[in-house]
């Protein structure tokens, strides 16, 4: 997966995550490479760390600890709302920026990787992320026992962003039935920003089903995908204010801030990336705007709930139906917030936190 060096992320406007509640932040040069990987174990209350590893070409060594930081808190919420019985982690590969990706480069990279995953003993699983590829993940798992996500050919469950996009296909139809009254796609707009392993495969479903799209990216070369399906194809900062029933941000986090809130012409937000919102007052913002901001660890636990099944045994059957499910567990997080008056934001947040509160392994 190719990463712009030039993403609009968080560090632009953003303030500095809080480290104090994490359990485990490890940050190690690498000595092939030169390049600084970082595991950030948030919580291991309910099980081992999960969680994929980014590798991006950061600005800063420490905009790739923030990073990892904010990923890690919003793994341990996904695992409990999912109630995994995993706990939240995050890595990321910070590369010098000389280095080459490809080839013997990327490989003694993935070696200073896995050496740096092995120094925490199995408190830290890695998987694909932004960056990585299920192959790295072939690779890594030679290299380290803590690894999920190899391809489906070496006995993987693959690319887990197929699996995300179908869970992301199921979040919506729940928001289409708390904001509409029924749960049926077709006939709906949607915006994907951001066509990637997790925004392609959703722009092919709902285009199959019926739903209008507006289609975005960074990259040009992604344009060949709207005019395949017929959707209609915007620049970013467009496609985020299009006239559309939803939006989802399917490229990287820290896409909203509270201006953009009160910008918005889709009254739903539901798209995969990772902490889309620059803070959670902007979900107040979303909220008093009418908009229905589906939590973004709940729409895009799909990943997640796929991949995690290979440490007990894989099977794509039970994986998809397990996934499909995030439909009714987003149902009932959205009613739980009519009923107390409160965000969707804050009734997944507190969902997660009771779950956590009840299982925490001794
Ligand atoms: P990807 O790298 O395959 O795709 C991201 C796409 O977004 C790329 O095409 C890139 O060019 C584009 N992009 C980058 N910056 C952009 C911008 N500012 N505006 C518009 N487009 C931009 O990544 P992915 O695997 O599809 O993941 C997308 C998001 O979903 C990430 O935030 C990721 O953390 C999150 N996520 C992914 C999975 C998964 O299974 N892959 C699971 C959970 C969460």
């Amino acid at each position: 997966m190719a990463v712009s060096p030039t993403l609009d992320g968080f560090a632009a406007h953003a303030e500095r995550p809080d480290a104090s509640e994490h359990e485990l932040v490890l940050v190690r040069r690498g000595p092939r490479t030169g390049a600084h990987t970082i595991v950030a174990v948030h919580s291991t209350l309910l099980g081992p760390a999960l969680g994929g590893c980014r590798l991006r070409r950061y600005e800063r060594l420490d905009d790739a600890i923030d990073d990892s930081l904010r990923l890690s808190g919003a793994m341990t919420l996904k695992a409990a709302a999912a109630r995994l019985e995993l706990g939240g982690g995050k890595s990321v590969i910070f590369p010098p920026p000389d280095l080459d990706l490809t080839g013997s480069a990327r490989a003694h990279l993935l070696e200073d990787f896995a050496e740096t995953v092995n120094m925490l003993g199995g408190r830290y699983i890695t998987a694909e992320d932004v960056g990585t590829t299920s192959s790295d993940m072939d690779a890594l798992s030679r290299l380290s026992r803590w690894v999920v996500g190899s391809p489906t050919r070496h006995g993987g469950s693959g690319d887990p962003g197929e699996f995300t996009a179908v869970g992301v296909r199921a979040a919506m139809r729940a928001c289409m039935w708390a904001h509409f009254g029924t749960a049926e796609l077709r006939g709906r707009s949607c915006a994907i920003v951001g066509v990637g392993h997790v925004g392609e495969p959703l722009a092919r479903r709902l285009h199959t089903e019926g739903v209008a799209l507006v289609l975005s990216d960074v990259d040009e070369r992604k344009r060949a995908l709207a005019d395949e399906l017929g959707a209609q194809w915007l620049a970013p900062y467009d496609a985020l204010r299009a006239e559309v029933d939803v939006l989802a941000p399917c490229a990287l986090g820290g896409v909203i801030d509270g201006e953009l809130a009160e910008e918005l012409s889709a009254r739903i937000v539901c798209g995969s990336a990772n902490n889309q919102l620059t803070d959670a007052r902007v979900a107040e913002v979303l909220h008093a705007h009418g908009v229905l901001y589906a939590p973004d660890f709940i729409v895009n636990s799909g990943g997640l709930i796929n991949v995690s099944l290979e440490l007990t045994g894989y099977d794509r059957g039970v994986a998809l139906a397990r996934v499909e499910g995030i439909e009714g567990e987003l149902g009932r997080i959205l009613e739980h917030a009519e009923r107390v008056s409160i965000t969707p934001l804050a009734a997944a947040e507190e969902l997660a936190h009771e779950w956590l509160a009840e299982h925490a392994r001794s």
